[in-house]
């Protein structure tokens, strides 16, 4: 148990019925934040989402993170929650998994055994289905230097501006080259679209190494949304979601551009925007 705020309400439902509960709030070691030598970022895993989003040097990297963390639920929630216990739930709705995909974060998982790092994008095997092993701890997430022109953003849906799980989310890490128009590199991501947090490959292979238009980015929202396979649920329709996945992905890709054109080098901030469903751009015609 890390935070327990999934943890405790799977209990309490008998979802999880653990013989032992070992509590990880009393390893110091594994709450950090770091900046390694080569530029990369470490964060422990039991960083809070406070610390994450209050922290000078995420907000500096990946303001963008920092805001996904500032909206980690209510203020109790952000106090207590922490991104190993995100990641570890397996759960597609959580916003932790999204933007880490975008900027290619790999996690470290260690036991008695040893220790082995693994890409974030591979870890989630199916719902709630991880690779941590039940031997294992996942110690940090890393994050590696992003030198040139980038930005990012993450923009989640939910019907209600506070304390509400996401409906669908989308985030985008844009790289340009030296000539400030073509995507070196480009990273979309997805929450709640699919039964794991998801890559959307297609679209980012459409725009990797062309001109960044406005045409392009519809392209890829729209191959996003066919790559996507959401499911219905109380909360929202199979059909919905796909409509909000296509224009999740073209603002955050929208976001990102702006961003990376007015970028210096590096250290790029992102934005995460909250709609709500009455928010008449949800609607705007494309
Ligand atoms: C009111 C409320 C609002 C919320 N809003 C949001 C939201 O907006 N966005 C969002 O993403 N989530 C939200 N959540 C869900 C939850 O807060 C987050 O997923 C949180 O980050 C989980 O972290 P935790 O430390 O509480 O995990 P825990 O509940 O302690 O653990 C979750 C799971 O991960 C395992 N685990 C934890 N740490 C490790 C580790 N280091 N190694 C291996 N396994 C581990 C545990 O065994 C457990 O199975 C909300 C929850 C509540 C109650």
């Amino acid at each position: 148990m890390a935070g327990g705020t999934d943890l405790i309400i799977m209990m309490r439902r008998r979802e999880v019925v653990p013989r032992y509960v070992i509590g990880l709030k009393g390893v110091p070691e594994l709450n950090f934040i770091r900046e390694e030598k080569d530029g990369g970022l470490i964060i422990g895993a039991m960083a809070t989402s406070w610390t994450i989003q209050s922290s000078s040097l995420v907000r500096r990297r990946y303001d963008f993170l920092a805001k996904t963390a500032a909206d980690i639920g209510s203020i109790e929630n952000l106090h207590v929650s922490t991104i190993g216990g995100n990641l570890c739930d397996g759960f597609p709705c959580v916003d932790f998994p999204a933007p880490l995909l975008t900027l290619d974060a790999k996690v470290k998982l260690v036991s008695r055994r040893g220790e082995r790092i693994i890409p974030l994008d591979g870890f989630y095997s199916g719902y709630q289905k991880t690779a941590v092993e039940p031997d294992e701890l996942l110690t940090e997430i890393q994050i590696p230097s992003h030198n040139s022109h980038h930005a990012g953003a993450y923009i989640k849906f939910h019907d209600r501006h506070a304390i509400d799980i996401t409906t669908t989310g989308a985030g985008a890490f844009l790289t340009l080259d030296s000539d400030g128009e073509t995507a070196r590199d480009v990273k979309i991501a997805l929450t709640t679209s699919a039964p794991v947090p998801l890559r959307v490959k297609s679209a980012e292979a459409a725009l990797r190494g062309r001109k960044v238009t406005e045409e392009a980015i519809e392209e890829a929202a729209r191959l996003a949304s066919e790559e996507a396979s959401p499911r219905t649920s109380w909360r929202s329709t199979a059909e919905f979601r796909s409509k909000l996945v296509r224009v999740l992905v073209r603002r955050a890709l929208q976001q990102a551009w702006r961003k990376a054109m007015t970028a210096p080098a590096s250290d790029l901030a992102g934005d995460i925007w909250l709609m709500h469903p009455l928010d008449p751009r949800i609607g705007e015609k494309r």
